[in-house]
């Protein structure tokens, strides 16, 4: 599936491409076309999983539908400063070709000078913090009677933190005839009776988390984009990386990567959409029986691959969304093995990283000082040293080694 089979309007579709995003994660897939068809949805889902842009592109195309005839369209409520901030900015990146269309963020901490320049003219789309809000409601700041969407945010996290009562209190000042879009990533018990109280027969969607398997090591190595060809060609001189699969977000880079590591000597083969069916399985089965060491492949060529015995994860790159980065490193410590997942990371890729780490709630293990040791599986560690074969007996630098592992956040 892609974006253009969800029926959105050009100017969305303009803005996806710039944001360099090829296709619907499963929860845009799933919950794009009933909202735009103004159905309500229930989605248990996480933050990471794209659900933003899930509810944000409805909410755009239905606001540049028809002009705005007074008040506030769409409000969409969110438990923290951070996080409205952060949806008020991805509706200004969805909705950058739609000019008449405009998004205001409301919340906590925001001087009045600060707020009255961001309502003033009018808006369509309010993202605010439940608090805040029925604060400005009060004032007669803010009317809600035009109301016709509305999104309720991480309603779990409303519930941890007390918010519950303001949330009802905003839903009863909404008109009745709306359409209304819960996201949760889990659903007790009060959440399930506030769902009850603001939705009318739902559309339930639910987007499993993706989980990360216990027996990966995750590292990031912080390389800068123009050192990470020879970088990664410095790591795979050691024979600790048995075998590794390589993600790439693009076609071309696959192209690029692989040729690259084939002038340097090494057995690699790339995978990606474009080429045609019978070479993927050429390619795949040469590295299934091992005769390729390395697998180079975007994430949708990577879907459904499913090899034992791959050592290492390599993430050249770091993907956009948090979900594809614990589905690529799945590809290591199948069926109750020991991997490693090593992500190359530059520095304008350290809020991707950032992103991942809240998804998978793990702080990933920086290494900063090259050459580094690579780090065999940890069954492998323990084995007893193997004569001449690489760093599972290889001293990493000083200082890298106090760094290694992974830590559960607490
Ligand atoms: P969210 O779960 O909404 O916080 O989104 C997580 C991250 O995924 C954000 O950085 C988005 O920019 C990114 N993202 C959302 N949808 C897509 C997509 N279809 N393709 C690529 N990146 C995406």
């Amino acid at each position: 599936m892609n974006f253009k089979d969800l029926a959105l309007v050009e100017p969305l579709l303009r803005a996806l491409k710039t944001a360099g995003y090829t296709r619907p994660t499963p929860i845009q897939a799933e919950t794009i076309k009933p909202l735009l068809a103004g159905r309500d949805v229930c989605a248990t889902a996480q933050t990471g999983t794209g659900k933003t842009a899930a509810f944000a592109l409805p909410i755009l195309q239905r606001c540049a539908a028809v002009s705005r005839r007074g008040g506030v369209r769409a409000l969409v409520l969110a438990p923290s400063r951070e996080l409205v901030i952060q949806i008020a900015a991805a509706f200004g990146t969805y909705g950058q070709h739609l000019p008449n269309v405009r998004c205001a963020a409301v919340y906590g901490g925001m001087d009045e000078k600060e707020l009255r320049k961001g309502l003033s003219g009018g808006v369509d789309i309010i993202v605010a913090t439940p608090g805040r809000l029925l604060d400005l409601v009060g004032h007669k700041f803010v009317t809600l009677d035009h109301v016709e969407m509305f999104v309720l945010d991480e309603a779990d996290r409303m519930l941890d933190l007390g918010f519950l009562q303001s949330v009802q209190q905003i839903a009863e000042l909404l008109p009745k005839k709306r359409q209304t879009a819960m996201y949760s990533s889990t659903l007790p018990a009060p959440i399930e009776a506030l769902s009850a109280q603001i939705l009318v027969k739902p559309v339930r969607i639910a987007v499993a988390k993706a989980a990360v398997a216990d027996g990966i090591q995750q590292l990031a190595y912080f390389v800068e984009p123009a050192d990470k060809r020879p970088k990664l060609v410095e790591l795979l001189a050691d024979p600790a990386i048995r075998s590794a699969m390589i993600f790439t977000r693009t076609r071309h880079g696959v192209e690029r990567i692989n040729s690259h590591l084939i002038k340097a000597g090494i057995r690699s083969a790339g995978i990606h959409g474009d080429k045609p069916q019978h070479e993927r399985e050429r390619v795949l089965a040469l590295f299934t029986k091992g005769m390729t060491r390395v697998l180079v492949a975007t994430d949708v060529a990577a879907r459904g691959i499913d090899i034992d015995g791959i050592s290492h994860v390599i993430n050249y790159d770091l993907p956009n969304v948090p979900e594809s980065y614990v589905n690529r490193i799945g590809r290591t410590a199948r069926a109750g093995a020991r991997g490693v997942a090593i992500s190359l990371c530059a520095t304008n890729e350290l809020q991707l990283l950032a992103g991942i780490e809240r998804y998978t709630k793990v702080h990933l293990s920086r290494v900063g000082e090259w050459p580094v040791g690579v780090v065999a599986p940890a069954a492998e560690r323990a084995e007893s040293p193997r004569p001449g074969t690489g760093v599972a007996q290889r001293r990493p630098p000083p200082g890298a080694m106090g760094r290694i592992g992974t830590v559960k956040k607490r």
